[in-house]
């Protein structure tokens, strides 16, 4: 029996092209196809600056020191996310205060951040989580006035639309993951895009050792002799430029890959939506997710715990995934364990992810959904 996976990147012969070009040209770390990439992301997400960087992991932490967050600092976070989101927070030396989530869409909203904002609360980190936007606009009216910075995780979100409009069009600060589990990838790789140009110019130099002027740049002119100065203790978060060739196919290939992961979920969603026990991901009306995890949850109605049927799909050589992770249940985040987030847990305890990759087949389609169904009418 043949194993469907959760995801699989689209990668083809025009990406390794593409790599190989690089390779060939003999510039392989940052330079002009970084350079490149970043112009054409920018573009694509209707951002006025993008800053290639090494993962988004990388692009949340330099998002809070360009924002001036640290020690004393407090920044909302889900605990509901993929750890990173929370752990960047940490890399600062800011705390960490988890707010809980919409159970329909796993995303904070501004009723679930409202109750721990405080007086030193600077940032909230707003992931658009699975690639489903999350309100943005509502978030914005409930920090209107305060110090507050909204930095949104679109680690998860390239291609998502809200309101006719990309996500991360007019982002005050938003960071975007290029890792092989999202939608567009480039192996490991990130981007934070933004508005402020004074702040594009610090991220460059933060990504590369706080230098004022890039090893591309100081290439490029030739025999002119260049000293380059270091502005402030920086780090080493580029992204090489074999990356970014990678990046600039696979970016004209989005669209394609929203379109088809739309037209998987809309049969899984004709199939499972009225199954007893099972409710999947709400979209409002004016979104149109990318759907880069589409998740179900199940309640007590479902014959089977979320862990059984994980295993029973296994057991049919579907490799379909826990439902996201939570932060503060976390042996790392322990001193949180006991927090007050009841969405959260429903949401990690008992939701799921189904798979969905650009090259499934009907079959495969068929396949999962003939195997959940079957597994609602056990018991
Ligand atoms: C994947 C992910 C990240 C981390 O992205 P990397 O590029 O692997 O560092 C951060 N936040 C969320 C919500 C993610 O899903």
């Amino acid at each position: 029996m043949e194993t469907i996976p959760v995801m699989k990147p689209w990668l083809g012969d025009e990406e390794a092209e593409a790599a190989a070009a690089a390779v060939r040209s003999g510039w392989v770390a940052q330079g002009p196809r970084v350079g490149h990439f970043e112009t054409e992301f920018a573009e694509s997400v209707g951002a006025s600056h993008a800053v290639a960087v090494s993962s988004c992991t990388t692009a949340l932490h330099l998002g809070l020191v360009v924002a001036g967050i640290g020690p004393g600092d407090e920044v909302v976070v889900p605990s509901l996310s993929f750890v990173a989101t929370t752990n960047v927070v940490r890399y600062v030396g800011a705390t960490p205060v988890f707010a809980d989530v919409d159970v329909r869409t796993a995303n904070l909203t501004q009723d679930t951040i409202a109750p721990v904002i405080t007086d030193r609360t600077r940032a909230i980190i707003l992931v658009h989580q699975g690639g489903m936007p999350a309100d943005l606009a509502g978030v914005r009216s409930l920090v209107a006035g305060r110090d507050i910075l909204i930095l949104e995780d679109a680690a998860c979100a390239a291609g998502s639309r809200a309101d006719n409009h990309p996500v991360g069009s007019g982002s005050d600060l938003a960071a975007w993951s290029f890792h092989p589990r999202k939608l567009l990838t480039t192996g490991e790789g990130g981007m934070v895009t933004l508005e402020r140009a004074d702040w594009a110019a610090r991220l460059r130099r933060l990504r590369e050792h706080g230098m004022d002027v890039s090893a591309a740049d100081r290439h490029a002119q030739g025999n002119k002799v260049i000293l380059e100065k270091y502005l402030e203790v920086g780090f080493n978060y580029r992204m090489t430029d074999v990356q970014a060739a990678i990046g600039i196919v696979q970016l004209r290939k989005l669209p394609q890959m929203v379109d088809r992961r739309r037209e998987i979920v809309q049969q899984y969603r004709e199939a499972l939506d009225g199954l007893a026990g099972l409710t999947t991901v709400v979209e409002a009306d004016n979104l149109r997710a990318n759907y880069q995890s589409f998740w179900v949850k199940l309640d007590e109605r479902w014959p089977l715990s979320r862990n059984e049927t994980l295993e029973r799909l296994a057991a049919q050589g579907i490799q379909a995934r826990r439902g996201i992770m939570a932060a503060h249940l976390e042996p790392a985040y322990a001193e949180f364990g006991d927090a007050d987030l009841p969405a959260t847990v429903d949401l990690t305890n008992n939701s799921l992810i189904l798979p969905v990759f650009h090259q499934m087949t009907a079959d495969q389609i068929e396949r999962v959904i003939r195997t959940v169904r079957s597994l609602g009418a056990t018991g």
